[in-house]
């Protein structure tokens, strides 16, 4: 493994205004490679290091823009401007449901809260035994797991990286009688300054700019930003390459059409833009469920007011998990911080007075985030031409999720009201705050399902799952075992629209293995797919 510490602007990537400099490049320009990836993120950068460090020549191609750690500000709106995915305004078809997502080198690792957790046996087992992915089974995948975990540096929380909000949700848990633990995080030497989601610019948050994509170029492997894939190409049911437009990050200009010959071609994109990618391409698709079975670990961010000053936006972006009502009902809590911009975002609506009011705030508030395992009947379909269409992401809430968002909402009031909180907001699209317990559930009352789950809890998802399921079955699924696109040769998927089913863990950890898994069959299988061998 090559050495962490890269210079901070080091990451050899090109970038449009590269291309715009370079008298070689014309408005269409061809580039042959081995293995084409795209999308640079947790899955994408991971393929990248596997089968570069194998021996293979490999071309990642970024539609985002190369955004190096020195140039982060620690302010949330700056960096949702400029690298995550639709200015972080990427919704759902009826805009209820927030779906961000990081489009830049290194994707949505850069923008990651750190959580790393690993899915428990019993579900491994269950994909393994029930739906027959051996590959799956913990004796074959744990040890890749373990791989990964080294790999990001992953440790629990130490006492220090506890921070005041945190610390109420620990007092309010042991007055409640609830089981509380350190989270698991992929940070070294934590700066501890809470401003993760807005990239670190410390270079501690290992994410794929400080792992795995340097790892590659060190490997060899190249990296273009700013190149958004259109099309898969496909013929006589093999994948021979892509086809990609270069833009200004900042114009959105066009400033190249290119092509890419590849033997292999890796979809890394994220599930939501995967599977679009993949429905542009006209990919044949027997088992109609590509886009399909999108799950979307919804949650929901209560915020408590305390009488004292808890400055909970300092320390570790999430500091200790609740777990044990996971198997029983459904749902699970990690502390998190309240920092300001976030809380601009999330907190309790209101505008002028009132929104000023609560603004000031806090440096009183913590923030309890209760998330839901989902059903994983989501959607995610292009509607239109490939040229000139448009993304359509259909998930709103069942009666059934919706309610254990709202228990989960109800749950962490109490962990809150029990450490002394003076006032709750609750997650709805009205105000509804609770100054005292007893009001709690008069509160609650006020939430209702309403049209399709709408208009009612403020419900986020960071972590889309599941629209290229991989199983054994060619008709109930999009990739076989080894992330192959069944009845295309070539065409690899190896990203968060992997995951078999819904699962309630942070997927990081499990994308990044999946995606280790899916490199070295690839390299395994040298012979059949390469023409080198
Ligand atoms: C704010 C936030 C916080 C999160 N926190 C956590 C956490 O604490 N723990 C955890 O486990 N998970 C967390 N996640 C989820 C986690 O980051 C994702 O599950 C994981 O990164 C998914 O990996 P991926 O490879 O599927 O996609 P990504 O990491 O999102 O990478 C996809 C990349 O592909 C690029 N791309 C897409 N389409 C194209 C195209 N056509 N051409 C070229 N490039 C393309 C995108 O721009 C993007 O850079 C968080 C996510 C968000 C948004």
């Amino acid at each position: 493994m090559r050495a962490i510490n890269i210079p901070r602007d080091g990451l050899p990537v090109t970038t449009a205004r590269d291309m715009a400099r370079d008298d070689s490049i014309s408005g269409r320009f061809t580039l042959k490679t081995e293995v084409v990836v795209i999308g640079s993120g947790a899955g994408g950068s991971m393929v990248a290091w596997e089968l570069a460090r194998a021996g293979r020549q490999v071309l990642v191609v970024e539609a985002g823009p190369y955004h190096p750690s020195s140039a982060f500000t620690e302010h949330l709106g700056d960096t949702m401007t400029e690298i995550y995915r639709e200015q972080a305004a990427q919704l759902n078809a009826t805009a209820d449901v927030l779906f961000p997502e990081g489009a830049c080198v290194g994707g949505s690792t850069v923008i990651g809260a750190c959580v790393m957790q690993q899915p428990p046996d019993s579900v491994l087992r269950r994909w393994s035994g029930e739906l027959g992915l051996k590959n799956l089974a913990p004796d074959v995948i744990k040890p890749l797991f373990e791989e990964v975990g080294r790999e990001q540096y992953v440790h629990l929380n130490d006492a220090h990286e506890i921070n005041t909000t945190a610390h109420k949700v620990i007092q309010g848990c042991e007055r409640m009688g609830f089981s509380w633990k350190p989270v698991s995080r992929n940070v070294r030497q934590c700066a501890l300054t809470g401003h993760c989601l807005a990239g670190c610019p410390s270079d501690r948050k290992m994410s794929a700019l400080v792992t795995h994509l340097p790892w590659a170029v060190g490997h060899g492997a190249r990296v273009m930003a700013d190149t958004e894939v259109t099309r898969v190409l496909i013929r006589n049911g093999r994948a021979y390459g892509v086809e990609a437009v270069v833009r200004d990050p900042r114009t959105r200009q066009k400033v190249a059409d290119l092509r890419i010959d590849a033997e292999v071609v890796v979809a890394a994109g994220g599930a939501i833009q995967t599977p679009l990618l993949l429905q542009r391409s006209e990919i044949p698709d027997v088992s109609g469920q590509l886009g399909k079975n999108l799950a979307v670990q919804p949650f929901v961010q209560v915020l408590a007011r305390f009488r004292e000053e808890l400055h909970g936006f300092r320390g570790a972006l999430v500091g200790v998990e609740i777990d044990e009502f996971i198997e029983t009902d459904g749902y699970m809590f990690f502390s998190a911080l309240a920092e300001p911009e976030q809380l601009m975002i999330q907190g309790n609506q209101g505008a002028g007075p009132d929104h000023i009011n609560f603004m000031k705030s806090y440096k009183h508030l913590a923030g309890l985030n209760a998330f839901a395992v989902d059903e994983g009947r989501g959607e995610v379909k292009w509607k239109g031409s490939h040229t000139d269409g448009r993304k359509v992401i259909s998930w709103n809430p069942s009666r059934s999720e919706f309610e254990k968002l709202k228990h989960g909402a109800a749950l962490a009031s109490r962990v809150f009201f029990a450490a002394g909180a003076e006032e709750i907001y609750l997650p709805s699209f009205q105000r509804l705050s609770a100054p005292s317990v007893f009001d709690l559930d008069a509160r609650l009352d006020e939430i209702t399902y309403g049209v399709r789950g709408m208009y009612s809890l403020r419900i986020n998802s960071f972590s889309s799952h599941g629209t290229c399921r991989m199983g054994v079955d060619r008709y109930q699924a999009v990739t076989n075992a080894r992330g192959e696109v069944y009845d295309v040769k070539g065409l690899f998927v190896a990203d968060a629209s992997l995951l078999p089913e819904p699962m309630a863990s942070a997927p990081h950890w499990t994308v990044q293995t999946l995606a280790k898994q899916v490199a070295q069959g690839i390299h395994a299988r040298g012979q059949e797919l390469f023409l080198k061998g």
